[in-house]
């Protein structure tokens, strides 16, 4: 699957369930004995030690947890800080498995208690739950409430649980500034307690904000402190997990693969499937990633093993595609075709369609490496099917949702804008809105994608990897590319699709930058993004107001202009375009790299004599995609137009469609051709 393993949201969604249930202390039978044995607890009822030693055993085995904890539960008194505690770790563990019934009846419990330390507490099982569930905005004040009722005296368990829950997810939220003041709040904390547990959770944490913010060295640190820490396996597999994601974030392949090895091994130690699980499938991701197929055809086949122990369909499918992948690589195509389609129908079975869309894109391009073309095209096919199956259904949900919460908007800010401009600009303003709302649209869908980001991480907490392209994927699907900011494929689709459907009138151009796989190939896969960021920038500088732009695959952009523009205005654009991205050199820290594109473009209804042509948008699309592969064949760094049509009607589009060359050389079209900048 794809190398990009260690990701920031999977990590946190790690590190969540790490967090708020806690570590494992209480291990399996061979793991416990090495490790300390936690206190029995007094006949007089729970003290807070045992509390959270249950606490810890809450992540390894959530079951046997709670009912020791229900157990104990009438022998807490009810005045003391131990109900409380004990009530909001039961309440939590609840909430980890989303059960809600439960955790209201924690919530009531506590909030029959009375008092600050209860109520606080009542607060805390209540985001916890909501954090679960995805719906981190609503989480986020319900803890900060709590922080600030916590009585002085509270035990620093409690206070460290709410400040580490709180950096959570202030850094899901993407506030990354507030949740690094929570974090070094968490390890004052922590460090005030003197338990080693906490001490170095806050430190892999902390790691893990500061790498969301970029800064790699002090994050990386800090990773060394929190396994140095750590004072069980299993805690010291979540650091060393922390620290592969820095390592990986730093370019740092070997060392990422150690971290993780480590962590694989002391997953085992701990007796922690899971976890070992999750590695393994990571280690098998960068085995495949490198070409190492047969060790990483050994590690999915592990990881397939504990998926299926687990019963964690997720990861099963997951491993399942892995080890084809693998057998793939080896070409034992037969039987990595066969392991693929099971993942397959387990995300069929599961409705989650994106993940058998991803699973179908890679079987394609392994089947493409390995030499299959049949296969491969077989699998591409199949992946658009289910794309424009997805586009289908998702468009209408998708777009009503959008289009209620951007009503609400619009309606605030056009009676704003009113109040400032006066009346009289009325009716001008609302023209501009109107005209402009589906792109303003964008903008609101991202805000919006967070939410759905954080309810589909929870789905798949399984796979690292997978969860970051799933929140990728959750990005694009409410409309914005989250790496450029620009609207997404899916998002320019259901726009053509509502404005053109039958017959699309404006002008399309179609940019692909050349030879991007050598930006990254040279400069690495980070430099690459941070040119796909300022192509976006330079392409957008470059446009009107009112001209549409998208991202609309890894390394090509779509503009539509509408009305379309006469023929002369579109050459001038495509020059203006490829001056634009060509003429400076994008400078980043390491490489200074030339960028050049190639452009295809056309306007609609096209040029032909006679009739008026009515070309629905996916025919106009194929026709620049065409003329965008003709300015590659003649070299690049060039736009290749269409400039008139000689046949009459359909017959002209349809040779321009399929055989563009040869009916350019019979004078049945004309095209335009101009250079990018030398
Ligand atoms: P050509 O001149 O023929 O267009 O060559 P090319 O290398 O640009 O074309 P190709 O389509 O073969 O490769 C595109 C590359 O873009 C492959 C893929 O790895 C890379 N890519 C796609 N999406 C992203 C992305 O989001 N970030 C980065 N860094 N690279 C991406
Ligand atoms: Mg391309
Ligand atoms: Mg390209």
């Amino acid at each position: 699957m794809n190398p990009l393993v260690h990701t920031p949201a999977v990590a946190l969604r790690r590190l969540a369930a790490t967090s708020l249930i806690a570590a494992a202390l209480l291990l399996p039978a061979a793991a416990a004995a090495r490790q300390p044995q936690p206190p029995a607890p007094p006949a007089s009822g729970p003290t807070l030690a045992v509390v959270h030693e249950l606490e810890q055993q809450g992540r390894v085995d959530p079951e046997q947890a709670v009912a020791r904890l229900q157990r104990l539960l009438p022998l807490a008194p009810a005045g003391g800080p131990e109900r409380v505690e004990l009530l909001t770790v039961l309440g939590l563990i609840h909430g980890a498995r989303r059960e809600a019934a439960q955790v209201h009846g924690v919530v009531e419990q506590l909030e029959a208690l009375g008092g600050a330390a209860a109520r606080a507490a009542a607060l805390v099982v209540h985001a916890g739950l909501d954090y679960f569930s995805g719906d981190l905005s609503r989480a986020e004040p319900q803890l900060a409430q709590a922080l600030a009722l916590l009585p002085a005296d509270a035990p620093l368990q409690g206070r460290f649980r709410v400040l580490y829950q709180l950096t959570e997810i202030q850094t899901g939220r993407g506030r990354i500034e507030q949740a690094l003041a929570s974090a070094h709040q968490a390890i004052r904390v922590a460090d005030g307690s003197g338990v080693a547990l906490l001490r170095s959770r806050a430190r892999s944490q902390l790691a893990y904000v500061l790498l969301r913010g970029g800064q790699l060295q002090r994050a990386h640190d800090l990773s060394r402190e929190a396994v140095a820490l750590a004072p069980t396996d299993a805690e010291r597999s979540s650091a060393r997990q922390v620290e592969a994601m820095v390592l990986a974030r730093r370019n740092d392949a070997r060392g990422e693969r150690e971290a993780t090895l480590d962590a694989l091994q002391l997953a085992r130690r701990a007796g922690w499937r899971s976890q070992e699980g999750l590695m393994l499938g990571n280690l098998a991701d960068s085995y495949l990633a490198r070409g190492e197929y047969e060790t990483a055809r050994r590690h999915a086949a592990q990881a397939l093993v504990i998926a299926r122990e687990l019963k964690d369909t997720p990861s099963e499918s997951l491993a399942l595609t892995n080890l084809g992948l693998a057998e793939i690589g080896l070409k034992r195509l037969e039987a990595g075709r066969a392991h693929i389609e099971r993942a397959l129908s387990i995300e069929r079975n599961a409705g989650a369609r994106a993940e058998e869309a991803e699973v179908l894109d890679e079987m394609g391009a392994a089947l493409e490496r390995a030499g299959d073309w049949a296969g491969a095209i077989d699998a591409y096919h199949r992946l658009r099917e289910l794309q424009d199956a997805m586009a289908q259904t998702s468009r209408q949900r998708a777009l009503l949702e959008m289009q209620e919460r951007f009503d609400n908007e619009r309606r605030a800010r056009e009676l704003a804008l009113l109040q400032r401009e006066g009346q009289l600009h009325d009716a001008q303003l609302q023209a501009q809105v109107r005209h402009r709302w589906l792109w303003a649209a964008v903008a609101l869908a991202c805000g919006l994608a967070l939410t759905l980001v954080i309810v589909l991480a929870r789905r798949l907490r399984h796979a690292n990897r997978r969860l970051m392209d799933s929140n990728a994927r959750l990005r694009q699907q409410a409309g914005c590319d989250p790496l450029t900011g620009l609207a997404n494929r899916r998002f320019a689709h259901e726009v053509l699709q509502r404005q053109a459907g039958a017959s699309f009138e404006g002008t399309l151009m179609l940019i692909d930058l050349d030879h991007f796989k050598r930006i990254n190939d040279t400069a690495g896969h980070a430099a690459g993004d941070a040119v796909l960021v300022e192509a976006g920038r330079r392409l957008h500088d470059t446009l009107r107001e009112g001209d549409q732009l998208a991202r609309w695959g890894g390394e090509e952009f779509l503009i539509a202009v509408q009305p379309a523009l006469q023929p002369e205005q579109a050459e001038q654009l495509a020059e203006r375009l490829l001056h634009r991205l060509g003429d400076t050199p994008v400078v980043l820290a390491s490489h200074t790299l030339r960028l050049t594109a190639s452009i295809g473009f056309a306007s609609f209804p096209p040029p032909a004599e006679g009739e008026r042509l009515a070309v629905p948008w996916e025919r106009a699309l194929r026709l620049v995609d065409g003329l965008m592969y003709a300015a590659k064949a003649r070299g690049r760094n060039r736009a290749c137009g269409l400039k008139a049509l000689r046949l009459p009607g359909a017959a002209g589009l349809a040779r321009a469609e399929t055989a563009l060359d040869d009916a350019e050389r019979r004078g049945e079209l004309v095209l335009a051709e101009i250079a990018g900048p030398t």
